[in-house]
């Protein structure tokens, strides 16, 4: 077992022992359940939009090339800059390099799941350029010190009382600080990052192929200022974010909002089309897209796997499931956590490395269900597991032991023998003294029958 493993297995047991996160945990995913039951009529045609969504996924995903190709010529003729990262590497170095080229020493960073995946944050600091979250779930995780624990909610691991004890510890806030204060006080002290910062980090929701728009949509308008204020805006995109069209847009924008918070729309929508052009007065002066593959090849190669990919990042897989319910998402050693982080982490990350995470999965089946893309978790991970045992993942004496004690077990004469003939050889094959056979066969107890 290597260390990630190992500590897979710690971090995991102790946090399946940790009776205050289980509870909050439970709160927060009661609350979500609630949220989309009590808003269902919003969405009367969820089933066909589920289907059409997957559809349009499934020719994107099998032509993603095409579609990144149009997307980048629509780009680049609007007047933005796309930058190719294959790697995590490459793409942190690209931004430091735009960054340094323009002595720009402060930026803000908004919510992004490939700017967490690259860790963009630590790699600017290193090079002594001040970042600034500006997303409310991200400034508190950092505010903690704790990674995000969910791919679509940032701080679900924590209850509001949680947050304000630290609040209060760290900033002085007042003790019985209320909800509405504590984000007031949150934005005082991230708003002044705005009016300084010269450069902008987000994330992006969907990539547009046909006119080269990026998409970001938010709750609580940093999006917005972060992609207008500064002189400079970076978004970073994985390449599966790409959508043929504006009219699908409506389809995708439906399906994540209400399977991230319950609602139709998002609160803000900010489609970018350009930096700002010579008849504008706003907007910021040069717009680059990190494009990022970062291992998503190894998904897109597997085509019984490709589903993955149509993954919209809304969490409701990980709301239903057994094993993060139990466990949380910050034992995955990945942003990607859950069921299908289960899923695309391996595959992304290293499968020999983290062939670990594919067996924290009962296949209960349940993320499937609920899944608005209709992507089948649990068959995926079967392919994982199918994966490893080829890649001799499993030794090969291990192997050969298991084959010969099937076989004995599949004979009824073999499974008649006398029990310490049996144990001798079970000690001999498989090394064990805690596994010996019963002292009566099935054969026997059957006959005699069971009282
Ligand atoms: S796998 Fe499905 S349910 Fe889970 S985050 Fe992705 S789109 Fe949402």
């Amino acid at each position: 077992m290597n260390d990630i493993a190992k500590k897979f297995q710690i971090d995991s047991a102790k946090a399946a022992h940790d009776e205050n996160r289980y509870q909050v945990l439970q709160h927060n995913i009661n609350t979500y359940h609630d949220l989309l039951q009590s808003n269902h009529e919003i969405m009367p045609f969820l089933s066909t939009l589920r289907t059409r969504a997957e559809y349009i996924k499934e020719n994107v995903i099998n032509n993603l090339e095409e579609y990144l190709k149009d997307f980048e010529k629509a780009f680049s003729l609007n007047g933005g800059k796309i930058i190719w990262a294959n790697d995590a590497a490459t793409a942190c170095r690209s931004i430091e390099k735009i960054l340094t080229e323009r002595n720009i020493t402060s930026i803000i960073a908004t919510q992004s799941l490939e700017a967490e995946e690259i860790e963009i944050a630590q790699h600017l600091r290193q090079q002594n350029i001040e970042v600034t979250h500006s997303h409310i779930g991200n400034f508190i995780n950092e505010v903690i010190g704790e990674k995000r624990s969910n791919i679509a909610h940032a701080a679900f691991h924590h209850s509001f009382e949680e947050m304000a004890q630290l609040f209060h510890q760290k900033f002085d806030t007042p003790e019985d600080i209320s909800p509405e204060q504590l984000m007031d006080f949150i934005r005082s002290h991230i708003r002044p990052h705005f009016q300084t910062a010269e450069a902008s980090i987000t994330g992006v929701d969907f990539l547009i192929a046909e006119n080269g728009a990026i998409v970001l949509n938010g709750e609580e308008g940093d999006q917005l200022m972060a992609s207008a204020l500064p002189k400079v805006h970076i978004a970073i995109a994985g390449i599966e974010r790409v959508i043929p069209t504006i009219k699908d847009l409506e389809i995708f924008r439906l399906l994540s909002e209400y399977y991230k918070y319950g609602r139709e729309f998002p609160v803000y929508e900010n489609i970018i089309t350009s930096p700002q052009k010579s008849n504008e007065n706003n907007g910021v002066k040069e717009l680059f897209l990190v494009i990022l593959n970062n291992g998503r090849h190894q998904i897109l190669n597997r085509i019984n796997q490709r589903k993955a990919l149509y993954c919209i990042k809304c969490g409701a897989c990980f709301s239903v499931c057994p094993v993060y319910k139990s466990i949380g998402g910050q034992c995955y050693d990945s942003i990607y956590s859950g069921p299908i982080g289960t899923v695309i982490t391996p595959l992304m990350k290293g499968i020999k490395t983290y062939q670990h995470l594919c067996y924290a999965c009962t296949l209960c089946g349940r993320c499937s269900e609920i899944c608005p893309m209709k992507i089948p978790i649990p068959d995926l991970i079967i392919y994982n597991r199918y994966y490893i045992n080829k890649l001799n993942a499993v030794p090969q004496p291990l192997k050969r032991r298991s084959a010969f004690l099937f076989n004995f077990q599949k004979s009824r004469k073999k499974m008649n023998r006398n029990k310490n003939i049996k144990n001798y050889f079970l000690r001999k094959i498989w090394n064990t003294t805690s596994d010996s056979f019963s002292d009566k066969t099935f054969h026997q107890i059957h006959e005699e029958g069971i009282e």
